[in-house]
Order: C-alpha cells, then sequence, then structure tokens
C-alpha cells in the first residue's frame, strides 16, 4: 500500500492508462516560423543560455568552447543566428567554433557536438546525388539522461553531475518547493535541458496544468519547453502534449530508430531498477550503439534520499557507467530536446518533397508543430554544391554539411 502510494507520488513508472479522455485544448503553438531574416546573429552573448552546453559529449573537444563569440551567427545562411533560444548562439559553442575561411563561409553553430574521427574527411566531389540525413549526427547511436521530479539527491550531487561535463533534460515538477532551488538556473545556463513535468504532478490534466508548468518555467527560469515527461507514464499526456511540445517521454523501454515510427508524444524510455548496477546501465547504451538507435533514460534520483524517489540508483555506480559511454567517443549524449529535434528533424527531410528546377535539386519540408528553432540535421551527398536560402553551406570536414531546419528547404547544384 504504502509502496503504492510513493510510487504513485514521485514515479514516472507504475500505474498508466487509467484514463485516456484527453481534454486537450489547443496549446501554445509556438511553431517556429520560418527562418527569422533578422539574422542579426552577430549578438551571441544575448541569448539567454549560452555558457557551455556543448561540450555535451563523449567526443570530448572540451567544453572550452567558443573562443569565437563573434564569427558564427553573422554568416549563417539561414539566418537562424539571433534567434536561438536554447542559447547555443554565445559563448557555448564548443566544437562549432572550428570554421572560418573556405567556401561557403563559417561553420553554422548547430549546438551539435563534432561526430567522432580525425575530422579530416575530404569534401565530396563527386556528381550532384546522394542527399542523405546521417543518422545521429554522425555518431553510431544517441543516450539521453532525463531527470524527473527536480528529487532532492539530484541536488545534493548536482555539482558533480555538472563535473561530467554532458548535458541533461531535467524534468521539473514545478509546483514542488525543490523547484526554486538555484541549482536549476544553473544548469540551463550550462545547456542543460529544463523541461515541463506538470506542475501538480497528476495523473490526469486536461492540459491546465501542464500549461501552469509552461508558465511557471517561463517565471521562475526565463525558458520555454519544448519536451515534457507525463507525470506516472498517464496516458492522458499524449493528447496533451500532442498540442504543445515536440516530445512526451513515456515509461516503457525501447530503442528508437532513425526515421522509425516510435510515438514521439509517447517516447519510450529505460527506468533502471532500484540499486541498477553499471553493468545493467552499461547494456542499455551497448545495445542501443551497436543497433545504431538511440536509448532514452527515466532517472528519479539516488540512493540515500528522503524523498521516496522512484527506484533510486546508486551515484557512483551511475557515474561509472556515464564515464564509460564518454569512453566509448562514438555515442551521443544529449538533451531530449537536442536529440529529439535531430530525429524528427530527419523524419521531416524523409517526408519531404523534391523539387527539380534545370540541374538543380530542392528538398523541402514541414517542421513538426511546436519544434524548437535553431536546430540542424547533418547530411552527405557525393557531391554538388548545397545552398540554403541562396548560400552555400560549408563542408566540415568531420563529414557532413550542416542543414538549418528553420530553412525549410535546402538545394543541391551541380
Ligand atoms: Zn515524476
Amino acid at each position: 500500500m504504502l509502496l503504492l502510494g510513493t510510487l504513485h507520488v514521485s514515479g514516472c513508472g507504475g500505474d498508466d492508462g487509467e484514463d485516456t479522455s484527453s481534454g486537450t485544448t489547443g496549446g501554445q503553438q509556438t511553431t517556429s516560423s520560418n527562418s527569422s531574416s533578422s539574422s542579426s546573429g552577430g549578438t551571441p552573448g544575448s541569448s539567454s543560455s549560452s555558457g557551455g552546453e556543448p561540450s555535451t559529449t563523449s567526443a570530448s573537444t572540451g567544453g572550452d568552447g567558443g573562443a569565437d563569440p563573434a564569427g558564427t551567427g553573422g554568416a549563417d545562411p539561414a539566418g537562424t543566428g539571433g534567434s536561438d533560444p536554447a542559447g547555443t548562439g554565445g559563448a557555448g559553442a564548443g566544437g562549432g567554433g572550428t570554421g572560418g575561411g573556405g567556401d561557403g563561409g563559417s561553420l553554422p553553430d548547430s549546438g551539435i557536438p563534432p561526430a567522432p574521427g580525425g575530422g579530416n574527411v575530404p569534401k565530396p566531389a563527386g556528381g550532384a546525388g546522394g542527399f542523405k540525413v546521417v543518422d545521429w549526427a554522425g555518431f553510431a547511436g544517441a543516450v539521453t539522461y532525463s531527470f524527473d521530479d527536480v528529487n532532492q539527491t539530484q541536488i545534493q550531487h548536482f555539482d558533480e553531475m555538472m563535473a561530467l561535463d554532458v548535458p541533461f533534460t531535467f524534468y521539473v515538477w514545478t509546483g514542488k518547493q525543490e523547484a526554486n532551488n538555484a541549482v536549476w538556473k544553473q544548469a540551463l545556463t550550462r545547456g542543460h535541458e529544463l523541461a515541463n513535468h506538470t506542475r501538480s504532478h497528476s495523473s490526469n490534466d486536461n492540459g491546465s496544468d501542464t500549461d501552469a508548468a509552461t508558465k511557471d518555467m517561463k517565471d521562475k527560469y526565463d525558458v520555454t519547453p519544448y519536451t515534457m515527461a507525463a507525470p506516472n507514464g498517464a496516458g492522458v499526456y499524449e493528447g496533451i502534449a500532442r498540442t504543445r511540445f515536440m516530445i512526451n517521454r513515456g515509461v516503457s523501454n525501447a530503442l528508437i530508430g532513425p526515421n522509425d515510427n516510435s510515438n514521439p508524444f509517447v517516447l519510450p524510455t529505460y527506468i533502471p531498477p532500484t540499486n541498477a548496477s553499471k553493468a545493467q546501465m552499461d547494456s542499455e547504451v551497448s545495445s542501443a550503439r551497436s543497433g545504431k538507435k538511440w536509448r532514452t533514460f527515466c532517472i528519479h534520483g539516488f540512493t540515500g534520499g528522503n524523498d521516496g524517489a522512484y527506484q533510486p540508483i546508486p551515484f557512483q555506480a551511475w557515474v561509472d557507467h556515464v564515464k564509460a559511454v564518454k569512453a566509448y567517443g562514438d555515442v551521443w549524449i544529449g538533451t531530449m530536446e537536442t536529440i529529439g529535434a535531430y530525429w524528427r528533424g530527419q523524419k521531416a527531410i524523409t517526408d519531404g518533397t523534391n523539387t527539380k528546377n534545370g540541374n538543380d535539386t530542392t528538398y523541402n519540408w514541414t517542421l513538426p508543430t511546436n519544434f524548437p528553432p535553431g536546430k540542424y540535421v547533418r547530411v552527405t551527398v557525393t557531391g554538388g554544391t548545397l545552398k540554403q536560402n541562396g548560400a552555400p553551406l560549408k563542408w566540415d570536414p568531420h563529414g557532413y554539411y550542416e542543414v538549418a531546419l528553420d530553412a525549410k528547404s535546402v538545394t543541391l547544384s551541380p
């Protein structure tokens, strides 16, 4: 009984589906309208959250980021520079700042860490063709670590978590006292994602409690969430999320593949069992890596807390696990928003249309609703020149071009 009660309050697991009467009401529809013309790219420092994000992954280009805060934005052919609320502009940039020189201006500031490899892949010099989105941005697979309920042990271990230097997603139960802790704003400025876990953590909602959390997050942290996690995995949130978010995380475990039919509004996730070992967690990522897929984790807290976190895991086992994943060097560790936008952006292009004009082929797509602005995918071709809004894209010697999703088209010319 008591156990069930605990589970109900702070778990994402457990009960579910009790109520599918989706009371959806129209949401904020923050669709990122087309490329923001105003490309005021040069104002890097201004975006709210800049910060160290892109040190992101395994590729461990170290988080020094941003050697060049002045550069990037301005040359962005998609003109998205100025409007990036993810704050990847500014100082952060990690690997992005390499560019400069060469054809087509500087490399965009995509916020995605450089793909593994030596960074010496020659620009394709064959005939124009072979347009293809690169799975997982050039990594073997992807993993997202999400943390629910702003639990005490997340706060207690916050500095150690930050020291791992990989991006996390925190699903904030905004009505909890702990949501006011200063660490959450720090997380945001360091490039982590804060996202919606509703204000009251109820297994039922007509949308108002979800919207209240979005408002709370704007008020407390000045951030707009693009993903949510359904409290207790309740089925009612699928419909609520559809009109408000790019992704709603569910509670059942499965791998997510490029262009597959996983439901973005009940996105699979792995919840480690109580006392999970490093080996148990490792196997969830190694199967994603070998299968070239994405695994998301849902973690509530670490052993030793007294706030009833659902299925707490030993902190050191988890740290050792994350270090092992980083050591692979070819697994993309990113937030739900970052990797989710890549996954959904790739699908949008796959589902798009092509138009021919002379020797030019233009690939057109429509972005999902409630899609975050300033996102990119990586593409390869056999040769030719890729342009967006008339500006040629620069080849990244890690093996791809970065295509701005906001532009909604890219043209390949001989
Ligand atoms: Zn929860």
